[in-house]
């Protein structure tokens, strides 16, 4: 496989991580993407990932596949003052680093920049700034990326163009995707010098659910976070909240924001920032007649499979495409190129299309229940009604736990549906987090932006988070 000529599309996470990783194996590796890089240390647009300012956190599985094939990258991470999520029976390595199977808090863009400067860096990798208009064919595979002006030969080529590009977009079925229900208004704040954290109640930072919505503070690298309100996409009162004056009125009448974002302990270094559409979509390698389109091209990461941002996996269920991918090269994977997407197909199937599975059981259930329906303890629970119980009964941990890790998947819950069912049926249900109901919230909203649509009635009943 030393030797092949690689061509990466998209300079994410999964393009960065696969273009290194491959140049460290000996491919010569074209990077390409259209965005120009950032403008400072502390500026950058980044156009076209409308999720790139967001908060993330970054999991284990994410964090470990980064270690392995750009440990530079990690180490420059800590040194910036990123935090790693040590597991509670972790100890530190004999190297004083993290052990593996730590998670990160950091920036998104604190990442990327950070793996974007080990490409630059790496030999055998060229970054072409362009955007790729298709992927072309000859005698049967993939044999060239077409650019706006010029093209490059390819013996591999990777599609890691994300969540809503279209690039090689006939090759494949549009695949299954539904709307998540919830759209994300965050912002990021920095701790002053010296100020301690707000309340911190998770590995990430702190989650409050509430009545018809979620609140989170994610905390990042070197004192900043971001506080986000994850709203029902639907309800367009809310979408006001991406003014200053709503967004404000909002973080003050909510508990757990009025905290973090006291203007004696931070101060925002973003703008509110609005999100767009969220949605679980699951697209694999093969056409709609179970054929391999193009040998020699492989779709990676977001352009395999997107889930609901509030759970966090979408780096990991792109880093583990990019680690299995690499397995299968590593074994010689690159002689049979038909075999390799079939291959990778096959693994995505089984590794993560079940996350994908289980976001649109849990979005549907979520989404109705903020419309205002109760649990039905008939029904087998979705697996956040199987989380939550764990507040009911903490011996569910034994079997939430490895699924809240990713280290079972989501039909390993099954196991506790009985349980999970009975504490329901007794009438217990999720407590809800102090503070605005949703309907409460979109009054905020409302009298801190006039030109907001007057709020409709309030819904019949009050939705459990
Ligand atoms: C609101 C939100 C919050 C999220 N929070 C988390 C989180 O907390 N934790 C987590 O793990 N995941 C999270 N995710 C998911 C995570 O952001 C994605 O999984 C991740 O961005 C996928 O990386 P990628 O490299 O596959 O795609 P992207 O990051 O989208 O990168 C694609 C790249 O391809 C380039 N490109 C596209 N088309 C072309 C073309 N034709 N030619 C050249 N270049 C092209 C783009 O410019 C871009 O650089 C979140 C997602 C959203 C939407």
């Amino acid at each position: 496989m030393a030797g092949t000529d690689t061509v990466v599309v998209g300079a994410g996470p999964t393009g960065l991580v696969s273009a290194v990783a491959l140049a460290r194996r000996g491919h010569r590796v074209a990077l390409v993407d259209n965005d120009p890089g950032p403008a400072d240390a502390e500026h950058w647009s980044r156009r076209g990932v409308m999720q790139f300012h967001h908060p993330h956190g970054f999991r284990p599985q994410a964090v470990d596949v980064i270690r392995a094939e750009v440990p530079e990258a990690y180490d420059a991470l800590l040194a910036h003052g990123a935090e790693p999520i040590v597991p509670p029976d972790g100890e530190p390595g004999p190297d004083g680093l993290p052990p593996r199977g730590s998670g990160l808090r950091c920036r998104r863009m604190v990442v990327e920049r950070e793996l974007r400067r080990a490409a630059e860096r790496e030999p055998g990798l060229t970054r072409v700034p362009a955007r790729a208009d298709a992927v072309l064919a000859d005698h049967g595979r993939a044999a060239e990326v077409r650019l706006r002006d010029g093209h490059l030969d390819a013996d591999l080529v990777l599609v890691a163009t994300g969540r809503t590009a279209s690039l090689a977009d006939d090759l494949r079925p549009p695949g299954d995707s539904t709307d998540c229900g919830l759209a994300y208004v965050s912002r990021q704040y920095r701790l002053h010098p010296g100020a301690e954290p707000g309340p911190v109640t998770s590995f990430i930072g702190a989650v409050a659910l509430h009545a018809g919505y979620i609140v989170i503070v994610f905390q990042h690298d070197a004192g900043t976070f971001s506080t986000l309100i994850a709203r029902p996409s639907t309800d367009r009162r809310l979408a006001d909240l991406r003014h200053e004056a709503a967004w404000s009125a909002a973080v003050a009448a909510i508990p757990l924001l009025a905290e973090w974002t006291d203007p004696a302990r931070a101060a925002p270094i973003s703008p509110v920032l609005p999100g767009g559409r969220l949605h679980n979509t699951y697209r694999g390698q093969l056409d709609d007649r179970g054929r391999v389109p193009l040998p020699g091209l492989v779709f990676l990461g977001d352009s395999v499979c997107t889930t609901n941002p509030t759970a966090g996996r979408g780096v990991s269920t792109s880093l583990m495409q990019v680690e299995h991918l690499l397995a299968l090269l590593d074994e010689g994977g690159a002689a049979d190129t038909e075999a390799l997407a079939r291959a990778q197909d096959a693994w995505c199937r089984e590794h993560i299309r079940p996350w994908f599975l289980d976001h649109l059981a849990t979005d549907a259930a979520q989404t109705a229940r903020w419309a205002g329906e109760d649990v039905d303890p008939a029904r087998p629970p979705t697996s956040d009604l199987v989380v939550s119980a764990l507040e009911a009964d903490p011996s569910l941990m034994r079997v939430v736990g490895p699924y809240l890790a990713m280290r079972a998947l989501p039909d390993s819950l099954a196991a506790v549906h009985p349980r999970v069912q009975e504490i329901y049926a007794s009438g217990w249900r999720p407590p809800v987090a102090e503070g605005p109901t949703v309907d409460e919230l979109a009054s905020l909203v409302g009298a801190a932006v006039p030109s907001a649509p007057a709020p409709p009635p309030a819904a019949p009943a009050t939705a459990r988070a």
